[in-house]
């Protein structure tokens, strides 16, 4: 058995090689190789390196090549999967991707019509605080008016009194009076 640690090991268990010799039997010698383990074997060789060569050179068996294809289908199928889910996944990306910009762009927008209400809001505060400031002018100008009003009728009844009705107060006597009144006033 010189050549046995040249034998490969079982191409279905695993199991280690080994040579058979058959001698002595009906039919002529030969030499096999087979596995030491399961009952896969090569066919009869006529010397031991040819057994050799046909147990390591052997084809794979039906079942193997059946069971590669089968792997090779379920890779090829996996594949397939894989490369949708990552297109799906560059998708999901790229709609993420839009979403993240739309918020933005809107919260952009709303910053600055929050901007635009806020200086409304100041503007429109300043414009109240004008309206109370001419509110306030003009109940100052109301009362003036008011107490212009009383010193005139004041005026028309002393000049009335004192040089008749006919007469009354000259037109540059009761501007004089509205002059200072609005002046004390
Ligand atoms: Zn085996």
């Amino acid at each position: 058995m010189s050549n046995e640690n040249e034998i490969k090991s079982c191409p279905a268990c695993g199991g280690k090689g080994k040579i058979w010799t058959y001698s002595g039997g009906d039919c002529a010698d030969y030499y096999s190789a087979g596995c030491s383990n399961c009952d896969l074997d090569s066919s009869h060789c006529d010397t031991e390196k040819e057994a050799i060569e046909a147990w390591n050179n052997q084809p794979a068996r039906e079942a193997d090549k059946a069971r590669i294809a089968e792997l090779e289908a379920k890779v090829q199928e996996l594949n397939t999967t894989l490369n949708m889910y990552v297109a799906d996944n560059i998708e999901v990306g790229q709609e993420n991707q839009e979403l993240k910009a739309k918020v933005q762009e809107l919260s952009r927008i709303h910053e600055s019509e929050i901007k635009e209400l806020e200086n409304e809001t100041f503007e429109l505060d300043e414009l109240f605080q004008q309206i109370n400031e001419l509110q306030q002018e003009n109940q100052e100008l109301k009362t003036k008016l008011e107490r212009v009003r009383e010193e005139v009728d004041k005026g028309f009844q002393t000049s009335s009194s004192t040089y008749g009705l006919d007469h009354g107060v000259s037109v540059m006597e009761a501007l004089s009076y509205i002059e200072e009144v609005l002046n004390d006033a």
